[in-house]
């Protein structure tokens, strides 16, 4: 091939997962890699399915693939099963045999039960990768390996080799941990007259302890990443940098600026550390900047199960979003949108005694700074009751008393609860005449 065609040949890159469990961190990564890279150079991706093991395959797995897939916002541009291929491996198969490439072996153990291997060359087969360099192999300790159980069953070497070559790959991005079976898929490659694909094989993911990411380190499928409320774009900008970084300080990368930056060469050997405070942090810069329509509603399964005690109803999206507004400045996850909010909705249930500030000397002086502030707010217009403007109305008078003594029973009093935010902002929400009224029950209460 000359340079010129070279440089034209389409780049096809594949993510082939096997149906045989839910979608992982480190899949889920390959497949970003590998559609990155076709992305950034304008090729194509694929995505096979490869459940050739009848037995593991399943359905509901392939079905938790595809839609994290798609929640992810990784497109792929062909889909293949290889279940639905037999006609193409068996061809191949065949071939094999009648050059004498394969052959035929009766298995001793067990009653007459024959698979077919291949004739293993046992030569040295070099590879060049292109993270990890050149990499040798004496393909010699590797016998007469099983390629397929009968001309219509192929194994995971042949099968792979073929689709590769079939439907004309030329990248193969995957885990490292296939480093070991290349030397027999190029063997095989060489056997059916298929060109050889590019290498690229990505470090593994680790968990804080540099063991290999498990279960053991938290939620390890991508949709229980999605369930806890982390939003596809931090997801991916956070495995986006699990073993690649643009080499400068830059953190955030939408789906987008991944495409123009990111880069084989810049790829790390050594394996990559899941950090979830990371995590955490990138998806909290993302829930800071969203649109508010938007984080309201992809906060709202979390709160209906928070508000289904309070009657929650459509028509209250208005003030969630101002609850969402306030309480995303401090949201690692949509998760967290919930928690103690049911104030916002229905009048606190508290004891009296609550509502004493800690340094404050008696309830007496606590009812008078409420009754004090019910002054203050009285006059405000209803139209004007913002949280800024009863700031300033009630400011001076919680300079002169100690803010803890006047701001503690004032939040107290609108929420009943220990942490909350600042009573201005809640007192918007809640609007004049249930801030008020709220502030007459405290005052009740003493
Ligand atoms: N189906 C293989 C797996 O799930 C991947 C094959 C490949 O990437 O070459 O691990």
């Amino acid at each position: 091939m000359n340079e010129l065609t070279q440089k034209n040949k389409e780049i096809r890159t594949r993510f082939a997962p096997s149906p045989t469990g839910v979608l992982h961190v480190g899949g889920a990564r390959t497949a970003l890699f590998n559609y990155l890279f076709a992305r950034q150079n304008g090729g194509e991706f694929v995505l096979r399915i490869e459940d050739t093991d009848k037995e593991r395959s399943k359905k509901e797995y392939e079905d938790d693939i595809l839609n994290g897939l798609k929640w992810l916002g990784i497109e792929w541009d062909e889909f293949y099963r290889q279940s639905e291929r037999g006609e193409i491996y068996k061809k191949y198969i065949q071939k094999l045999l009648s050059d004498g490439k394969a052959f035929i072996s009766e298995e001793k153990e067990g009653k007459s039960k024959s698979v077919i291997r291949f004739k293993n060359p046992n030569t040295k087969v070099k590879f060049n990768d292109e993270i990890r360099g050149e990499i040798e192999f004496d393909t010699a300790e590797l016998g007469d390996f099983v390629i397929a159980k009968d001309e219509e069953t192929p194994l995971y070497h042949l099968a792979v080799v073929v689709d590769d070559f079939e439907i004309g790959i030329t990248h193969i991005i995957r885990g490292e941990d296939h480093i070991s079976n290349t030397p027999r898929q190029i063997l095989i490659q060489d056997a059916i007259g298929a060109s050889r694909p590019i290498y690229a094989h990505i470090p593994l993911i680790l968990g804080a302890d540099r063991s290999k990411l498990s279960k053991r380190h938290g939620a390890a499928s991508v949709n229980e990443y999605r369930e806890k409320g982390y939003l596809p774009e931090a997801f991916v900008n956070f495995m986006a940098f699990l073993g690649w970084n643009p080499g400068d300080e830059r953190e955030i990368f939408s789906m987008d600026e991944l495409i123009k930056e990111f880069s084989l060469k810049k790829i790390q050997k050594g394996g990559a550390v899941f950090n979830t405070d990371r995590l955490n942090w990138l998806n909290s810069q993302y829930i800071k900047k969203m649109d508010i329509d938007r984080l309201t509603e992809l906060c709202l399964p979390y709160l209906s199960r928070q508000l289904s005690a309070v009657s929650f109803q459509e028509d209250q999206k208005e003030k969630i979003k101002k609850i969402i507004e306030i309480k995303r400045e401090r949201m690692n996850t949509l998760a967290e949108a919930g928690g103690e909010i049911e104030y916002f909705f229905e009048q606190p249930k508290y004891e009296k005694e609550k509502l004493l500030w800690k340094k404050e000397k008696d309830l007496t002086a606590t009812k008078k700074h409420l009754e004090e502030i019910l002054k203050l707010l009285k006059p405000l217009d209803e139209t004007v009751f913002s949280g800024e403007e009863v700031k300033k109305m009630i400011w001076d008078y919680a300079e002169e008393q100690g803010r803890g003594n006047v701001l503690w029973p004032f939040r107290m009093a609108l929420t009943g609860v220990d942490k909350s935010p600042d009573p201005f902002s809640v007192a918007e929400i809640l609007g004049k005449k249930e801030t008020i009224n709220r502030l007459q029950n405290a005052i009740n209460k003493l």
